[in-house]
């Protein structure tokens, strides 16, 4: 077994192409399917557009990582499930664990939800540089102790298939190492192809090229806008005993998340959908964080001192291409990550399912006996299982900003936009309907959770009542 980081030892056909894997992306759902694939293959080529920059830096690749990431508790479990120890190394690294609702102060609509001492739901969070190298060291040295052997090409960019309508047989590249005469081109045959090269993957354009019809795309899209910068506390006052989460809403469609990250620093991601995205100049994103929904980010940021430039982010719509519908694949392909689906980033879901649907298609390749025809279909449809909870969850509460020519909401994603508003307020002041809120939001529980009778019944019923007037200093027992 050897995992390697260079390319030099890759013909340009492989002999013993039957268990033979390539991973198109070197990103977390990259590295997961990786994880995934161990011992159901014998080697496995991962192709990277970027090269691995060291240390916890940021790279072009990966453009969103400046933004505020956490790691929900659904999303942790699968991580671990794959890779035992990752969260330990992660908050081992300096990432944050919060309890949810104890340790991030959350206005609604309605006002503050009650700080609950509720510990269901640890959150993480940290800069997402450090999120990925600790998930690439732990995929690695799991490859290292497998049977798998595991070539990781850098500065590598996948440019297509290669294969017909179907079955694809792998997949052509280009070296990005720039050096003069560099060989365009080439192509890695395997039995497996993974699609993890996230929301930029081109494999609706490859599909054409094989002669094949796009899979079906869906997108709801709130429209949406980040911009973040990246803060340290000068005085105690800067840095609260909690983070701070003030999405939008309707009538105040603008929103910030202030929250601690490693080596002490604060990411503040402010946010705002059509007609009031933040700005990335940095006055006006300060102007801005005194026109969300409540004053008190503004207040924190009078003690901390910014640490970076605003960096902006506007391609945030959900959109889901339904690879796992009947011949909506060729044979030998399977995607996962953000190039399967992407979420509304306010709701902090994507990463997890990343990991969910690793974990599906490990529980797949497991439940096969390994990679058999028809194996590839049937990850794919887990899948899209994996993903669908946290999918119904963000279309159903990005509905009222959609535009109208996106499709037609089903009848179950209406119930969540008409539902939404009520648990939210219902969930900031009730424990019961709050634990539930947090099991779905948190991917611990499906979205059926929510129609429980005793969930509709306080929602419904129970007279609806203001959150608290101002950030909660108190933690209540339950
Ligand atoms: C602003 C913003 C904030 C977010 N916040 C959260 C959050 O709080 N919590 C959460 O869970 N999720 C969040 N997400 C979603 C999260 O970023 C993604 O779900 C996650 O990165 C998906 O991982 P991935 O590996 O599929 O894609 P990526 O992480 O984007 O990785 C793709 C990889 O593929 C490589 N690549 C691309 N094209 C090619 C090619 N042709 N050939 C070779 N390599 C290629 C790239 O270099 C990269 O390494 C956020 C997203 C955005 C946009």
């Amino acid at each position: 077994m050897a995992v390697r980081a260079e390319e030099d030892h890759i013909g340009a056909e492989r002999a013993d192409a039957d268990r033979t894997a390539i991973v198109i992306g070197g990103g977390l759902a990259g590295m997961l399917a990786v994880t995934a694939l161990l011992g159901h293959v014998d080697t496995i080529t991962v192709v990277e557009r970027d090269r691995y920059p060291a240390g916890h830096t940021f790279r072009k690749g990966v453009p969103q990582a400046r933004h505020l990431h956490i790691l929900l508790s659904g999303g942790q479990r699968a991580l671990d499930a794959l890779l035992p120890g990752t969260v330990a190394a992660l908050t081992g690294a300096g990432a944050r664990s919060m309890y949810l609702p104890r340790d991030l102060l959350t206005r609604t609509a309605t006002g503050w939800e009650r700080r609950f001492d509720e510990r269901r739901h640890p959150t993480l969070c940290m800069t997402r540089p450090v999120l990925d190298v600790v998930v690439r060291e732990h995929a690695l040295r799991a490859a290292a102790g497998s049977a798998t052997r595991v070539d990781v090409l850098e500065a590598t960019e996948a440019i297509g298939l290669t294969g017909d309508a179907q079955r694809v047989t792998g997949v052509r590249v280009r070296s990005r190492n720039g050096e003069r005469g560099d060989p365009a081109e080439r192509v890695l045959s395997a039995a497996l192809v993974v699609d993890a090269s996230g929301r930029g993957s081109r494999a609706p354009q490859w599909y054409a090229e094989l002669g094949r019809t796009a899979p079906h795309e869906e997108t709801v899209d709130a429209g949406l806008a980040y911009a973040t910068r990246m803060y340290r506390p000068s005085d105690p006052a800067g840095a609260p005993d909690a983070g701070v989460n003030i999405p939008g809403w309707p009538e105040c469609p603008r929103g910030g998340a202030y929250l601690p990250v490693e080596d002490g620093k604060w990411l503040l991601t402010l946010s705002g959908v059509r007609g009031h995205h933040p700005p990335t100049d940095a006055a006006e994103f300060t102007e801005f964080s005194a026109t969300i929904g409540d004053p008190y980010v503004r207040e924190l940021l009078a003690h901390a001192e910014p640490i970076s430039p605003v960096h902006g982010f506007r391609d945030t719509a959900n959109r889901r291409r339904h690879f796992e519908r009947s011949g909506a694949v060729p044979e030998g392909f399977l995607v996962l990550g953000d190039a399967n689906c992407t979420f509304n980033p306010v709701y902090g879901q994507g990463m997890s399912v990343a990991a969910l649907s690793a974990l599906a298609v490990r529980r797949t390749l497991d439940a096969d006996g390994g990679l058999r025809p028809g194996t590839a279909a049937e990850a794919q449809r887990a899948v899209a299982r994996a993903s669908d909870p946290a999918w119904v969850a963000a279309v159903g509460a990005d509905r009222p900003y959609a535009s109208g020519d996106d499709t037609k909401a089903s009848l179950g994603e209406r119930l969540t936009t008409w539902y939404f508003d009520r648990l939210t307020a219902r969930a900031a002041i009730d424990p019961i309907v709050g634990a539930t809120f947090r099991d779905v939001f948190c991917l611990t529980a499906p979205p059926s959770r929510l129609a429980a009778p005793r969930i509709v019944l306080r929602t419904v019923f129970l007279p609806r009542r203001p959150g608290l007037p101002t950030p909660p200093t108190v933690i209540e027992s339950v």
